[in-house]
């Protein structure tokens, strides 16, 4: 290979390139993945794919946000189109005085699995952002808000991601909620556990000594 040239990729044949470029535009998967699951997927079974392809086709028809906070909840197979609570929403044993505002379901599953947050959800399915178009109408928003007229409620913690337009967001929240006299706070930002604190940037380190609380 002359220095410089291109390496030489040999074309795949269509059916082949398609799921390859299918799979490339998941996220965190690059061209090398994705190529090693197409054949993966290639040399599988019929039976093993249509494991694969049958969970792909019911992934959004049998779920349906929770009445509530926007998880995801299995649809009722009799009652397709009643609106559904998910397991967090109808727990008795949940505090209903806490509502954490998350941006999206994939941070209310991570934090349900630390089990250590023992409130309610409620999720954003997103963040305010000028630049891509996202205002407050293209939020659950609303639904937060009449969501915040029960008065078992007491406190908000906002945990939106702590970037320009997750600030804003939280910003945002905050203006809206303190008026109604519930106790609004923002999740701390900090070092990551088993981090050597050299190795933190600035504006981490400040937001963590920020963030601090009593010892
Ligand atoms: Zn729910």
């Amino acid at each position: 290979m002359e220095r410089g040239s291109r390496p030489y990729r040999p074309a795949f044949p269509e059916p082949f390139a398609r799921v390859v470029e299918a799979l490339r535009r998941l996220p965190g998967i690059g061209s090398k993945t994705a190529t090693r699951l197409a054949f993966h997927l290639l040399l599988s079974s019929d039976e093993e794919r249509a494991v694969l392809t049958g969970a792909l086709e019911t992934l959004t028809s049998q779920l349906v946000p929770c009445r509530d906070c926007r998880n995801i909840v299995e649809r009722d197979p009799g009652n397709p189109e009643s609106p559904l609570r998910c397991t967090i929403c109808r727990d008795p044993a949940r505090d209903r005085a806490i509502l954490i505002v998350v941006e999206d379901i994939q941070t209310l599953y991570s934090l349900e699995k630390s089990r250590e947050f023992r409130g309610l959800y409620h999720v954003l399915e997103g963040r305010l952002s000028p630049l891509e178009g996202i205002s407050p109408d293209k939020l659950r928003i609303r639904e937060l808000l009449d969501r915040l007229n029960d008065p078992e409620i007491k406190e908000v913690i906002l945990a939106t991601s702590p970037t320009t337009d997750g600030e804003a967001t939280a910003l945002y929240l905050s203006r809206l909620i303190k008026p109604l006299g519930i106790r609004v706070s923002r999740i701390a930002f900090g070092i990551p556990v088993g981090l050597e604190i050299e190795y933190v940037d600035e504006i981490t380190l400040i937001r963590a000594v920020e963030g601090r609380h009593p010892f």
